[in-house]
């Protein structure tokens, strides 16, 4: 793993999700506007609303793994599991640059009741 490598790449992450999270906010506080009258109108405009705050907390929440992910880094525990202590997988670490557990361990938390 080239630890240079991945800051980058975290960080045109970051980039890219701060920029996103800067249109949805604009995009939702356009919105400030008082709802339509009619019922269905109000429906529909209400479910946007929803939606694009479910988006804006995903990218808010994507943000704090990448912020997370480049402070491990800066630590030098970037790449190790944090359960078990042992390497994460490089196509793992690629696929999600801000894995904090391998595979294994990953897989075992996210089980109900299996460790
Ligand atoms: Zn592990």
């Amino acid at each position: 793993m080239d630890p240079n490598k991945t800051r980058r790449q975290l960080e045109n992450l970051r980039a890219q999700l701060a920029a996103r999270l800067t249109r949805l906010d604009r995009h939702l506080h356009h919105r400030d506007e008082p709802l339509p009258a009619d019922a269905n109108e109000r429906a529909i405009e209400l479910e946007g609303r929803e939606i694009l705050e479910g988006l804006d907390d995903g990218a808010t929440v994507e943000l704090s793994h990448i912020d997370h992910a480049l402070a491990r880094l800066d630590a030098g525990t970037y790449g190790r599991c944090d359960a078990c202590g042992k390497p994460i997988a490089p196509a793992r670490l690629e696929a999600l640059p801000w894995a904090t557990r391998c595979i294994g361990c990953a897989a075992a938390a996210e089980r109900p009741g299996g460790r």
